[in-house]
């Protein structure tokens, strides 16, 4: 071997020492170090292979190597790999399964030498370099081979090292990126250092603008109902172990005034030594526990009074006639039995929209449809309702030749039934109640009119809420707020809409459509 020869492998030699101390991108790393080695070696080919964490080996780079040769190096070390104990595994053998494959596949033309790439006394990969000239590469090509493939070795375990942190964060970035709830990321001296898109959203406050703030300038809970702050809890002690999380809920203050009802749980990360590192905190938003829970204290509320008024009404008059000691006049008795009648419609009528409430909430309302001639069915809902007032007159205004359409007669009954009660119930001063219909290409329209107390417009949006029922109405009159609730529904279900209509003058308007060929929902 020629002097400069040697002179041109000591500089190869610093070359790839610099370069592979650089490099952190795997690939480029490994096609660097094969490249070299090749010159350096004045060789013709090569590969390096590299062995996973499972003890799996495939090909990672090479240069001048045909495809066939690579598959068939591949499939024979995965033979290797497959041996029990990876650690038997020795380089001699993969060494010679490589000369013999070189051999046969280039006609005694090419020879080969291997080299193990080992770290922390574990092989983690091979570089084989192949050259066409006869005789078998001296001691000192192999001494050279070797140094650098030390230097290569950990270069390559570093590159590893680097992607797999790297993977790692992106692996964490997209669960932060992707979480639906807030997450910060607090230092110990609480300033935030990062947040993810679910809490941005949740603030309305840039990423970049809350960096670096601190945490009791950007978590400000108005009406905490439960739990301690975090600056409360530190007073106190908190964390004393890595484990113990804390919860606190309360009304996050928000840049648009809207206060957010949120649980936090903050979770200490601590270094070995037990000392606060980060705090973790995971903000979640909670109107919807909130509004459940707000519900169902209203929904026990209406029903304790809507069923107890008429229960105590029938008892009383029960109570009264009964008594041994009183000789009641006929009318008095025909009275009393009229109200106990009443009173029993009422609590089945309000017993069935409760069971249609919870059937709607179930998904299982059903619907019978069938051909339903529209103008008859209102006729007759009117004049059932005009036998039960007197203060009223109800005016059913059609335009001929109403259509029939296909819907679901008791339903649309209901919800007939729903507006002309409101109407009667809402205008106690008495006065007409107007039922018109319009007709449309696609579909129909019905709305009930009276000129009673009519609906704040504030309270508008609300009222095909369940349970929702008018402030100005509230004390004076009866009613579970799910009339109607349940009549959108039904009217949905057909496939319609059903709306509070502006009304010019005294009192309320509500109109209904329904297409005239309805497409069960
Ligand atoms: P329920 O029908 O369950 O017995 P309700 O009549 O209070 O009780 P809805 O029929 O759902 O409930 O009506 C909701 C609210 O809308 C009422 O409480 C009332 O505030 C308002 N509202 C509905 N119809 C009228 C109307 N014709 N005039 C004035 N306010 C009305
Ligand atoms: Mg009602």
């Amino acid at each position: 071997m020629l002097p400069d020869f040697r002179v041109r492998q000591r500089d190869y030699l610093l070359e790839i020492s610099r370069a592979i101390t650089q490099e952190l991108d795997l690939d480029n790393l490994l096609a660097r170090i094969l490249h070299v080695s090749i010159e350096m070696l004045a060789g013709q080919a090569g590969l390096i292979a590299l062995r996973d964490d499972r003890g799996a080996w495939s090909v990672a780079a090479s240069i001048g190597v045909a495809a066939p040769f690579l598959g068939y190096l591949e499939k024979l070390l995965s033979r290797i790999s497959e041996h029990d104990d990876p650690s038997l595994f020795e380089l001699e053998e993969i060494n010679q399964v490589v000369q013999q494959l070189t051999r046969i596949a280039s006609f005694g033309l090419l020879t080969g030498v291997g080299l193990p790439l080992i770290v922390h006394q574990k092989i983690i990969g091979v570089i084989f370099i192949f050259r066409n000239y006869a005789g078998v590469f001296s001691s000192n090509d192999r001494a050279l081979l070797q140094s650098f493939a030390d230097q290569a070795a950990i270069a390559v375990f570093n590159a590893r090292l680097y992607t797999q942190i790297n993977r790692e964060r992106q692996r964490l970035n997209a669960i932060l990126d992707s979480a639906a709830d807030g997450i910060l990321i607090i230092s110990a001296d609480h300033r935030i250092e990062r947040v993810n898109p679910a809490f941005v959203r949740m603030v309305g406050i840039p990423a970049e603008a809350l960096r670096g703030h601190r945490h009791e300038d950007v978590i400000v809970l108005t009406s905490q109902k439960e739990g301690m702050t975090l600056e409360v809890a530190e007073r106190d002690g908190w964390p004393l172990t890595p484990n113990t999380t804390l919860y606190v809920e309360g009304d996050l203050k928000r840049l648009n005034g809207v206060p957010l009802p949120v649980g936090i749980t903050y979770a200490p990360l601590m270094n070995p030594d037990g000392v606060l590192v980060s705090i973790i905190a995971t903000v979640r938003d909670i109107t919807r526990f909130r509004e459940a829970d707000e519900l169902k204290t209203t929904f026990i509320s209406v029903i304790s009074h809507e069923l107890k008024t008429p229960v105590a009404l029938i008892k009383g008059y029960v109570s009264t006639l009964r008594r041994d000691d009183a000789n009641w006049d006929p009318s008095v008795i025909q009275d009393s039995l009229t109200v106990i009648e009443e009173e029993a419609d009422h609590l089945t009528e309000l017993i069935e929209n409760l069971l249609d409430a919870s059937r709607l909430q179930a998904g299982v309302l059903s619907m019978n449809l069938s051909d339903l001639a529209l103008g008859p069915l209102i006729e007759r809902i009117a004049q059932k309702f005009q036998t039960q007032t007197t203060q009223h007159v109800i005016v059913v205004d059609l335009p001929p030749n109403f259509p029939v359409i296909m819907a679901d007669e008791n339903r649309i009954s209901q919800v007939l039934s729903n507006l002309i009660s409101n109407a009667i119930k809402y205008s106690p001063e008495g006065g007409p109640i107007r039922i018109s219909g319009q007709v449309r290409p696609e579909q129909v329209i019905v709305c009930v009119s009276d000129e009673g107390s009519g609906i704040p417009p504030e309270d508008i949006p609300f009222v095909f809420d369940r349970f929702y029922r008018a402030e100005n109405i509230k004390r004076t009159t009866k009613g579970a707020g799910l009339g109607l609730y349940l009549a959108r529904a039904v009217v949905e279900a057909h496939g319609g809409n059903i709306w509070v209509d502006p009304k010019t003058g005294k009192g309320t308007k509500i109109c209904f459509s329904l297409p005239k060929e309805t497409k069960q929902k």
